[in-house]
């Protein structure tokens, strides 16, 4: 074990929103563990920034919706770190159609990259926080799990489902020290939503009050505050980062 600095988990660290959490966290002093699923290139790189003098941000291929992996995850960053303070359920993918031509399969891999992996991952990683009588764990759900969305049922019973799986997992932790919050992103800049055409993204912003795309950033500095101390009485609620958007 090389020391003893606080550790945090983030799942599907390699881009967008995760990588930016990751940066947020390595950049604050804590060891980071992140996962991915298939971006090599891009885990080698992110660890590379911040490893000159010692190894504190590692990358661990692995798919979340996979129990026996997140069992992996969680052993090497207990070998590495010997704790985890901070777990941030963010991995996540979009298989988006409307319902009369979503297969069984689109629906099913969604939910299992989304929620099964949060499931996964909190599960774990309760039992180390319970040793450390401390833990903070941070969900991203979406706005489109509190709105509904046309052409996204999968993926919206996976951010509701979220939400509800984080409130009951916030209120069984509760007396431990161990917050349990939801992030509900609106409509932020990254490759999930590059997915869309010019067209799609203008119709969007204009439901945006704040008339502009969020930032990665935006995500990660909310996570950096619900760590603190400062947000100790802060548990089971679910906070969008949207210009406005739900209001
Ligand atoms: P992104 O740019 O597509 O990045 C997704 C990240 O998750 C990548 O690091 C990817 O790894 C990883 N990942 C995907 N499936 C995985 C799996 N099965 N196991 C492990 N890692 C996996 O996505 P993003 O836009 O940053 O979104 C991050 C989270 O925010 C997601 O939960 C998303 O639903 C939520 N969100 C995003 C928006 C938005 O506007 N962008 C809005 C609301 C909510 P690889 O690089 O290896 O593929």
């Amino acid at each position: 074990m090389e020391n003893q600095a606080k550790t945090a988990l983030v799942t599907g660290g390699t881009r967008g929103i995760g990588r930016a959490i990751v940066v947020q966290l390595a950049r604050t002093g804590y060891n980071v563990v992140f996962t991915y699923n298939s971006s090599d290139d891009l885990a080698k790189a992110l660890c590379d920034e911040f490893n000159s003098s010692s190894e504190k941000v590692i990358g661990i291929k692995a798919d979340a919706a996979d129990f026996p992996s997140a069992e992996n995850v969680i052993s090497k960053t207990l070998e590495k770190f010997g704790r985890i303070d901070i777990l941030v359920n963010n991995a996540g993918i979009t298989k988006d159609t409307l319902i009369l031509r979503m297969s069984p399969d689109d629906f099913d891999a969604v939910i299992n990259a989304n929620l099964k992996s949060t499931f996964n991952y909190t599960k774990l990683a309760v039992k180390a926080m319970l040793n450390l009588k401390w833990g903070r764990i941070i969900n991203i759900s979406s706005v489109v799990g509190i709105t509904g969305n046309p052409g996204q049922s999968n993926y919206v019973a996976s951010k509701a489902g979220v939400i509800g799986f984080s409130k009951s997992v916030a209120k069984e932790v509760a007396t431990r020290n161990i917050t349990v919050n939801v992030i509900a992103p609106g409509f932020i800049e990254s490759d999930m939503t590059a997915k869309l055409n010019e067209k799609q993204k203008e119709a969007i912003t204009n439901l945006i009050p704040q008339k502009k795309i969020g930032k990665p950033e935006d995500i990660a500095g909310l996570v950096k505050f619900l760590i603190t101390e400062d947000a100790s009485y802060i548990t089971g609620q679910v906070i969008c980062v949207d210009g406005g958007m739900t209001m």
